[in-house]
């Protein structure tokens, strides 16, 4: 082991002297600098470098990241709780690997053909060039991940601005991945960085003329950020998700699903279930198989009153106890909860705060109300038209229809845990930059690739 780490830094060595990087700009080896402007620099000859290597050993790189982002998937989740003090390790666990395994590669970027008369006409998906890659800190590794096999697999190098509150995990998975990078033939620095990440060196970044795109995978603040910077930017902004309960669902199911769901990595998801929606005709039985399911259920007026002013702060959640588990949360207001509760529910009216404020934190909010039309129409305005995720329970197929048509969101989840949405369970590929602001949806290699047409006049059309 110690032999091949020594010999994959000679080879880095010396391929950063054949390339002419200063020798103290990089400061690992491994793609992290100290400097914004070096970080960019070394990206930008990678992506050359890149750009010579055939398709076949470009899909041998990304075959690369898949299997080290494996091999330290639980290096990186103890590294992300230790260092945010968010989530939990196992769920962290699954996320990694999910990620590395069922990001798109390079077969997601298709050719279009046009033939006739006139010629041939290919229109073919080309890299950007080098991207800047803004990730959070509540999915601090797989971002890095999923962002890499996607970018890389268009031909792209990148640049990552990680949350500061996560650098030490998002660094750690960006030398773990240029390392294997290395090793399977690829140049060095194809993904960098700089260690010690700010918001001022995001903003460098952001206005750096050799970055050509800018994807933002955060909150509100992040996203208006790179849509204002006069690039052409993809925003993956928050989420509030709401779980709909009709009177047709299969109550216990659902339950179980929602416990689930909203449970997942303390739900710091931006997919998780937020708040629960659920017509009054069932709502007893559903709130009983919640509790069956690990669900603690608060009454008391007094309590539910300290528990919204500790965990919402002017409409916000607060920051302290994002991530955070629900004992530990229910602790701060003086209440034990047994060892097998992972999530707080209680009942409140429509508008009250907590089903508005994204609170990634195990706490539930469930609204009763008359009817299933009156819960798509509260439901919506609950998600504010954020078009990210969505979940309803039901086996009415008109219910199902009219509130997908109505919510608009980029994953609509039916009958199942809202992580299925992000390919834990469900089918479909996985992604963890959800572009609703800016369209994309459910980012892959073919969103961070530009369409180009390249023309063959009068020939090779053989119809
Ligand atoms: P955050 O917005 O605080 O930070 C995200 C990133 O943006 C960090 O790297 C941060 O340093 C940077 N940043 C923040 N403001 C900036 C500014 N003005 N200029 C430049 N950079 C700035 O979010 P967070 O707490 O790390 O993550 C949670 C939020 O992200 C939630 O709202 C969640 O819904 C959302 N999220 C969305 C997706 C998605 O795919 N849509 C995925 C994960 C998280």
């Amino acid at each position: 082991m110690a032999v091949e780490a020594k010999a994959i830094e000679e080879i880095v060595k010396k391929i950063l002297e054949e390339m002419m990087i200063k020798k103290d700009a990089c400061i690992t080896g491994y793609g992290i600098f100290e400097d914004m402007n070096e970080a960019i620099e070394a990206a930008t000859i990678a992506q050359k470098e890149l750009l010579k290597l055939s398709l076949e050993q470009r899909g041998n790189l990304i075959t690369a990241i898949r299997k080290a982002a494996k091999d330290n998937a639980e290096t990186f989740a103890q590294m992300a709780v230790d260092e945010t003090g968010m989530g939990n390790y196992g769920d962290k666990v699954i996320k990694n690997l999910i990620a590395a395994e069922k990001t798109p590669g390079i077969e997601d970027l298709t050719t279009e053909a046009f033939s006739g008369d006139h010629g041939l006409t290919l229109v073919e998906l080309s890299p950007y060039g080098v991207i800047g890659s803004i990730t959070p800190t509540t999915n601090p590794t797989e971002t890095v991940i999923c962002n890499s096999i996607g970018m890389i697999a268009a031909g792209n190098a990148v640049v990552f601005s990680p949350h500061p509150t996560a650098k030490n995990t998002s660094l750690k998975a960006i030398e773990v991945i240029n390392k294997a990078i290395i090793k399977a033939g690829g140049p060095p620095n194809l993904i960098t960085s700089v260690a010690n990440p700010t918001i001022d060196q995001a903003n460098i970044m952001m206005k750096h003329k050799k970055i050509k795109l800018l994807v933002a995978t955060g909150g509100p603040g992040v996203v208006k950020a790179v849509l204002s910077s006069g690039k052409k930017a993809i925003g993956a902004g928050a989420g509030n998700p709401p779980a709909v309960v009709d009177e047709t669902a299969n109550l216990e199911k659902a339950a179980r699903d929602i416990i689930d769901g909203c449970s997942f990595d303390n739900n710091l998801p931006c997919t998780a279930e937020k708040e629960v929606i659920v017509v009054d005709s069932v709502a007893d039985y559903l709130v009983s198989y919640m509790k069956k399911h690990g669900a603690f259920l608060i009454t008391d007026k007094e309590q539910i009153q300290k528990l919204t002013e500790l965990v919402v702060d002017n409409g916000h959640a607060n920051k302290e106890l994002v991530g955070k588990s629900v004992a530990h949360i229910l602790q701060r207001i003086g209440i034990e909860v047994p060892s097998d509760a992972r999530v707080a529910i209680l009942n409140v009216e429509r508008n009250h705060p907590l089903v508005k404020a994204e609170l990634m934190m195990p706490i539930l909010p469930v609204v009763r109300v008359e009817n299933v039309d009156a819960a798509i129409e509260l439901a919506v305005e609950a998600e504010q038209g954020f078009r990210h995720t969505a979940i309803m329970h039901s086996t009415n197929i008109d219910n199902l229809t009219k509130f997908s048509k109505e919510i608009q969101t980029t994953i609509f989840v039916k009958n199942g845990p809202s992580y299925a949405g992000i390919g834990i369970g469900g089918e479909g590929y996985a992604t963890f930059t959800i572009a609703g602001p800016t369209g994309e949806g459910l980012t892959s290699a073919k969103d961070f690739a530009r369409r180009r047409k390249c023309v063959l006049v009068d020939g090779l059309s053989i119809r």
